[in-house]
């Protein structure tokens, strides 16, 4: 590696995007590739039948100084805003509790909102499915597609994907293939409805006990175009994994009866519906390791599995990722420069 380095980043989650913005500038070219069609991993939008939901994370939380300091940025630019909806527990339509967590904060008008922004300060390549890394003799990798197209040499790689992705990817670099590999990821199936009219609902969302939902939100994304009332439904991880396999009209009507039973209102009729199921929706035993790097293999892996399940922990994981690859280049400058 002669001057400054090249980084490949597979993942546009925000995880990888904090990384690579946090690198711009500082190397020679950062890429981040993603396999969907726009940024945001998680924290994407769904839309169906004119409406629009953030059907991953529904907010987040800041506990960190330095995220606090980013918060603060994105804030300023009006990215995100504090969300203080009044958010409940709920038995069978009985209100057992206020929950008065920590401040939240949404993304502005939609979750996705803050992996745009960072993707504006990166070269990010979509619809690019990373699904083979070839170790350079001379030192770097080279990357192909899922068709065996070729799309690039870089100096350092980082892999910023779930974890059984990271795992798959990684296979010829074992500390990191078998760190990953050890993450189990809990399986949600998320509802999307949108009603004709507001509900007879008081609150703003809930926590639901004794049900196979585990979470009810009224959708913080504003509804340009109509006056629907838009719910996100995330069912339990156990319900969840049970129903995995499931057919999708199927999910949709059970998660439909157990918003109704949950919420204990006369039910009506959507003016569309639709289910997604997230297969790897948040890291149960997260490694407990800001971000891995192996300096041999100029390999790295990051995201939410290494830190915590959320996304102040991927935000964190992404710019941890990035300290060590700067630290990594200073390094071998100093190894080339004369004594
Ligand atoms: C249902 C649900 C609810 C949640 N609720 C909350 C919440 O309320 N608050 C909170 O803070 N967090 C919440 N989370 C967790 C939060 O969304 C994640 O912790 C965070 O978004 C993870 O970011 P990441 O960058 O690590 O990974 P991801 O967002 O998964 O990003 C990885 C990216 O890599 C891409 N990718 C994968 N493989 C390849 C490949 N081979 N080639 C190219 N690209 C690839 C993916 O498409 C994706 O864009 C929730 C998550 C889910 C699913």
């Amino acid at each position: 590696m002669g001057g400054q380095p090249s980084v490949a980043i597979i993942g546009a989650g925000i995880a990888g995007l904090t990384c690579g913005t946090a690198l711009k500038g500082m190397v020679e070219r950062v890429v981040v590739y993603e396999k969907n069609v726009f940024p945001g991993g998680r924290i994407t939008r769904f839309r169906a039948g004119g409406h629009e939901f953030s059907h991953g994370a529904q907010y987040f939380t800041v506990s960190n100084p330095l995220f606090w300091n980013i918060v603060s940025g994105w804030q300023s630019d009006g990215i995100v805003r504090p969300w203080d909806g009044w958010i409940v527990e709920l038995n069978k339509g009985q209100i057992s509790n206020s929950d008065m967590a920590s401040q939240r904060f949404v993304g502005v008008p939609r979750m996705q909102m803050v992996a745009e922004n960072l993707a504006r300060h990166c070269e990010l390549v979509t619809s690019a499915n990373i699904s083979e890394l070839e170790r350079q003799p001379e030192g770097g990798w080279r990357l192909f597609n899922e068709r065996g197209e070729y799309l690039g040499a870089y100096d350092i790689v980082i892999i910023a994907t779930a974890a059984h992705q990271v795992a798959d990817l990684c296979r010829s670099v074992p500390t990191i293939a078998k760190a990953a590999n050890r993450v189990d990821m809990t399986v949600c199936w998320s509802g999307m409805f949108a009603f004709e009219r507001r509900l007879n609902l008081p609150y703003d969302a809930a926590h639901v006990l004794e049900s196979p939902l585990s979470w009810i939100s009224r959708s913080q994304v504003s509804q340009p175009a109509s006056e629907a009332d838009c719910w996100v439904l995330h069912a339990s991880p156990e319900w969840s994994q049970k129903y995995a396999a499931s057919f999708r009209g199927r999910v949709m009507h059970a998660l439909l009866d157990a918003f109704w039973s949950a919420t204990d209102i006369a039910p009506s009729k959507p003016l569309s519906s639709s289910v997604h199921c997230w297969k790897h929706a948040v890291p149960i035993n997260p490694i407990g390791e800001d971000s891995l790097f192996v300096e041999s293999e100029a390999l790295g892996a990051c995201g939410d599995w290494c830190t915590a399940p959320r996304i102040e922990g991927a935000v964190l994981s992404g710019f941890s990722m990035a300290d060590r690859i700067m630290k990594f280049i200073n390094k071998q400058g100093e190894a080339r420069s004369p004594a």
